[in-house]
């Protein structure tokens, strides 16, 4: 396979799809592949590093049982459980996230779905952020309705977050509560409601290089505007706790398929960047071009400010 041929033909419109012979990914040469990925997002995505910030809203006790996560009810992490933040809380810190420069801004809730005063209380939230900060606003709160999506982007939320997490094969292997199918129905009715929608998924759960393939595809044939892509930390006490973790050259070559199937998503590296060497600046010449950044986060390596130094001195503007 020519890569730098291939990635010319992406920009000129060419989309590879499920019928597509895409084995290929797995074994080409990484340079090639990071090279061609990376003319495909200057190309097509421009200088432009989107960077989000999240706050955890609620959490612990969740009554699903996906098997990498600290805040389902069914492992024992030790994580701290609180409800939801009071209102305060929730508007300083996006006020001071605002200042300093991020683009967007999402409260995340554990558990299965957002309801009652609980949802109430986060459309209030969301509302005078959305009247008060010059940030964008995004939001996860679970499998949500129709109506509970057009409130929010009544309340000035403009993406959801909704992670497929992996393959549709590979789902049931890390969770059983909920299925694929949920996650593939609150997408299309995210986005019937006017909202984008920021899905991706965690890799390094025991999955195959053709599950990550699968969850590309799928993710490109649901038209997501943002792609977060997380490398499997594991946690002590959940169900992944001794997986081993991905090699630099793992992560990197998924984030480049990515980019090649998915041409104009934001690719998102989310949790696990520690993986990879400098915070995995290449990772961001080699297709990503967003990330989840934080003072608070542990997960990047880097704070706000050393991500905008990191990106800018590679030739992103922030
Ligand atoms: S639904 Fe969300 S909070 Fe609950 S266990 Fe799964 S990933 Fe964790």
């Amino acid at each position: 396979m020519n890569l730098l041929k291939l990635s010319d033909e992406i920009i000129n419109g060419k989309r590879l799809t499920r019928n597509d012979d895409l084995s290929f990914f797995a074994d080409a040469d990484l340079n090639q592949l990071c090279e061609g990925a990376d003319k495909i997002r200057k190309a097509l995505c421009g200088s432009h590093a989107d960077l989000c910030s999240i706050i955890n809203g609620r959490s612990g006790r969740c009554s699903e049982n996906c098997k990498f996560c600290a805040q389902s009810a069914h492992h024992h992490t030790g994580i701290e459980e609180y409800s939801f933040l009071n209102k305060d809380t929730l508007l300083e810190d996006c006020r001071k996230h605002a200042d300093k420069g991020v683009h967007r801004y999402s409260i995340v809730t554990a558990g299965r779905t957002l309801v009652g005063k609980d949802f109430e209380h986060a459309c209030e939230a969301y509302k005078e952020m959305h009247e008060k900060f010059n940030i964008r606003l995004c939001a996860s709160h679970g499998l949500l309705t129709k109506d509970a999506f057009l409130a929010l982007k009544e309340s000035g939320v403009e993406m959801y977050h909704e992670n497929i997490e992996t393959s549709k094969r590979n789902f049931p292997n890390i969770c059983t509560t909920h299925h694929y199918e949920d996650k593939i129905e609150g997408i299309h009715l995210a986005h019937e409601a006017g909202l984008s929608v920021c899905s991706g998924g965690i890799i390094g759960m025991g999955e195959t290089f053709e599950d990550r393939v699968d969850m590309a595809v799928s993710l490109a044939e649901l038209n997501v505007e943002s792609i977060p892509l997380n490398a499997l930390i594991p946690i002590k006490g959940t169900a992944f706790e001794s997986l081993p973790p991905l090699t630099e050259e793992e992560i990197l070559r998924t984030v480049a398929m990515f980019r090649y199937l998915n041409p104009t998503a934001y690719i998102r590296l989310a949790a696990g960047r520690t993986l990879m060497k400098n915070s995995g600046k290449k990772a961001f010449l080699s297709g990503a071009n967003a990330t989840i950044t934080g003072d608070m986060l542990t997960t990047s390596g880097n704070n706000i400010e050393q991500d905008k130094k990191m990106l800018t001195e590679i030739g992103y503007s922030v």
